[in-house]
Parts: C-alpha cells; sequence; structure tokens
C-alpha cells in the first residue's frame, strides 16, 4: 500500500536541509541513548524534544540499517517499544595537522572521544614525512588504549589549508605552499592503512561545533578560526558550506588597506597582517623587546590583563571585526564562534572584535547574533577531523 513519506524518512528528492534535520534529529537520538540507555520511544521524543512521529521515523531506518534494535515491552500500563543501540565497535581517528603540530584524537561512533597524542613538528615537513610521523602516533594510541587495530576503520584529516574534496589536494598553499601537488588522500590512505579523508581546518571547526557542540546546530553558525592564518567555516542548518574548488572562507586575505604590510599572498594590508597569531606574537615581542615573546606570553599577558596585551588585541580584533562586520551583512549569523589558539586568551580577545562587528554591521545583522569562544580549547580542529571520518563512515 502507497504511504506518503514524512517527516525525516529521506526520499530522492530530499533536499540539503532535509538530510541535515535528518542528521541532526539522528545524533539527538543517539545522543539521548548514549547518554540515557535504552529508552521507549516515547521516553526518546521527551529527552530529545522530537514529535513521536519523527522519533518513530528513525528508529525505524536505524532498525532497517541495523545500528538499533527494538523489543516490546509494557511501560506504564501500555505496549512500547524499547530501542536499544547496537553497539558499535568502530573507532575513527581525526588528524589535525598544523604548520609546527600534530594532533590526534580517537572517537566511537557514539561521539566518544579519547587517546589524544601531540607532538611538535618541524614546518617544512613534506606529506610523507608528516603522516609517517602521524602513524608513529597512531601506534602509542593503539598501545596505550589497548585497542584492536581492526576496529579503526576511517581517518579524518584537517589541514590549514583549503583541500579539493575530491582529489584531497590543498588548492590553496599559502599555508602549506610546498604541499600543493601532492594527493594527500591518498598518501595519507597508504601510510596510516585506512581510508582518510581531509578538508580545511576551519571548515572542521564549524563541523566540530555541530557534532561534539552543546549548542543547537539549525540556522547559521560562522566558525572563526585564528592562528598564523585566519579563515572561517560556514555551517547553514547542520550542514558545512564546501565550494567545489575547495577554496573558501579564506577571510585572512581580504584586504582592508591599500599600503600596509605586504602578506605572504603577495598582496599588501590583508586581514592576516593586522590580526593573525603570527602578527600578534611579532607585536608584542617589539613591545616587550624580547624576539622569544611566545603565543603563551600573549594568552598569559591576557589572562593577568597586561595593558600591552590588551592594546594589541584591541588592535587586532577591531581589524577582525570590520570583516566580520561585512560577514554579518552577508549571512545574518544565528552564532559566531571565535577558535584557534589565541581563543584562551579570553574575552580580551572576544570583547574587541564584538564592539567593532556591532558598531560597523547592519544592526538588524546581529540583531540575534550570539558571539562565543569555542568550547574545546584546541581541540576544535581534530574533532572536526573526527567529526568528517564518523560523517563519511557514517554516511551522514
Ligand atoms: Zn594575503
Amino acid at each position: 500500500m502507497g504511504r506518503a513519506k514524512t517527516g525525516t524518512t529521506p526520499t530522492s528528492k530530499d533536499t540539503g536541509s532535509q538530510r541535515a534535520l535528518r542528521t541532526l534529529n539522528t545524533n539527538k537520538i543517539f545522543d539521548a541513548l548514549t547518554r540515557h540507555g535504552a529508552q521507549t520511544q516515547a521516553n526518546l521524543a521527551r529527552l530529545t524534544g522530537l514529535s513521536a512521529g519523527t522519533v518513530s521515523n528513525i528508529v525505524r531506518e536505524l532498525v532497517d540499517e541495523g545500528r538499533v534494535t527494538t523489543e516490546s515491552v509494557v511501560a506504564s500500563g501500555r505496549r512500547s517499544a524499547l530501542v536499544s543501540l547496537v553497539p558499535d565497535p568502530r573507532i575513527v581517528l581525526g588528524l589535525d595537522v598544523g604548520r609546527s603540530h600534530m594532533r590526534i584524537l580517537a572517537s566511537d561512533t557514539s561521539h566518544r572521544t579519547f587517546g589524544r597524542q601531540d607532538l611538535q613538528v618541524g614546518a617544512d615537513l613534506n606529506p610523507h614525512e608528516t603522516f609517517t610521523l602521524a602513524r608513529g602516533m597512531v601506534d602509542r594510541l593503539i598501545q596505550e588504549h589497548d585497542i584492536d587495530e581492526s576496529k579503526i576503520v576511517q581517518v579524518g584529516i584537517a589541514v590549514p589549508a583549503s583541500a579539493a574534496p575530491q582529489s584531497g589536494r590543498v588548492v590553496q598553499g599559502s599555508v602549506l605552499p610546498h604541499w600543493a601537488s601532492y594527493d594527500l588522500a591518498s598518501i595519507s590512505a597508504e601510510i596510516l592503512g585506512r581510508p582518510t579523508v581531509l578538508e580545511n581546518d576551519a571548515s572542521l571547526g564549524a563541523l566540530a561545533q555541530l557534532t561534539y557542540g552543546s549548542r543547537p546546530a539549525s540556522g547559521t553558525v560562522i566558525y572563526i578560526k585564528v592562528a598564523s592564518g585566519i579563515g572561517i567555516g560556514i555551517a547553514i542548518n547542520g550542514t558545512v558550506y564546501r565550494s567545489t574548488s575547495g577554496l573558501s572562507g579564506e577571510i585572512g586575505h581580504i584586504q582592508l588597506f591599500d599600503g600596509g604590510d605586504v602578506c605572504y599572498c603577495g598582496n599588501r594590508g590583508c586581514l592576516e597582517t593586522l590580526a593573525s597569531s603570527r602578527r600578534i606574537v611579532s607585536d608584542l615581542a617589539h613591545v616587550r623587546r624580547n624576539p622569544k615573546t611566545s603565543l603563551d606570553d600573549v594568552i598569559k599577558g591576557a589572562q593577568q590583563h597586561d595593558p600591552a596585551v590588551r592594546r594589541i588585541l584591541a588592535e587586532s580584533g577591531s581589524a577582525l571585526g570590520r570583516v566580520v562586520a561585512t560577514l554579518a551583512n552577508i549571512f545574518g549569523p544565528d552564532v559566531i564562534v571565535l577558535g584557534g589558539p589565541l581563543a584562551p586568551a579570553g574575552q580580551d580577545f572576544l570583547d574587541p572584535v564584538v564592539h567593532t562587528a556591532r558598531q560597523q554591521a547592519l544592526p538588524a545583522a546581529l540583531a540575534e547574533t550570539t558571539f562565543v569562544l569555542s568550547e574545546f580549547g584546541d581541540e576544535d580542529e581534530v574533532r572536526g577531523a573526527c567529526a568528517l571520518a564518523l560523517h563519511h563512515l557514517l554516511g551522514s
């Protein structure tokens, strides 16, 4: 008998936003089952805030996919379906490749993360050298957590450059210029021994907020990564924006002044020459007459409300705020998340950005916008890489 498919049941005509909504709702049900154990469908509706019909549709699909089981029970005098998670032993790994660090994190399919490993690396390594070091980190993680190696089935990789989703190549190599000619997905898959998928780190910062964050993923979320480069990831109704070429979100190369310092992209007066962590550290080194000044000194100075650090962050934050005002006029975002290694500097870093953005954007563009610092500290990219691997594995 023909029955119209409704709610979150996917059809060939599903739009991107419908798929995103289904993923969001499925994640809510998984989170409820992970946190509270087996539940009746009525309880799942209560715990997730979803309608009984939506819960029923998603549970039916998950039973078909073998991810949950149901059994008939009597609860509160009524017959009901008790939903249980089918234990999934599969593990994914996230790998965050930075200019001078690598970080690895494991995640199970219920979004529990564990096993973080960190390594400082030289900035001039080629991909083969980088992924060989990563292989060593994976081996350590396996050993320390006594993991059955066969359970690690997918790797996601965050790279600090725009990357073409199909070819796995860096398409805008300003941060890793010597990587532009390599097929990173093939090299990493060969060395790490598992299928790998990679994406720009700022886009993955946005994906991390959606997958692991405590905030609702609906609406428009802009994640801003301020590091030695500055980029954004954009998520709209639970889906991260991806351009065909892989190039997007490179706000660091928006020109704010005709003159100004030369950027490594070749232009003058780019945002990155005014607000990157490199520029901020260099300014503080100049003020303190100490060439060994580091990012840690900036963070410590901000936490102690050092006047010079506050002034430097105010100037850089104001430059970033000008660009955020433009983004606000274009997107009218619901949430703007500021992340990257400067996030621990806290409000002294965030406030000048918000102040200038509100001053220069159309008032309505930011009227409903929430500005926050990322809740994951330095794990945005590596969690985003785990999320990318999970989405790839689970087809969500
Ligand atoms: Zn530039």
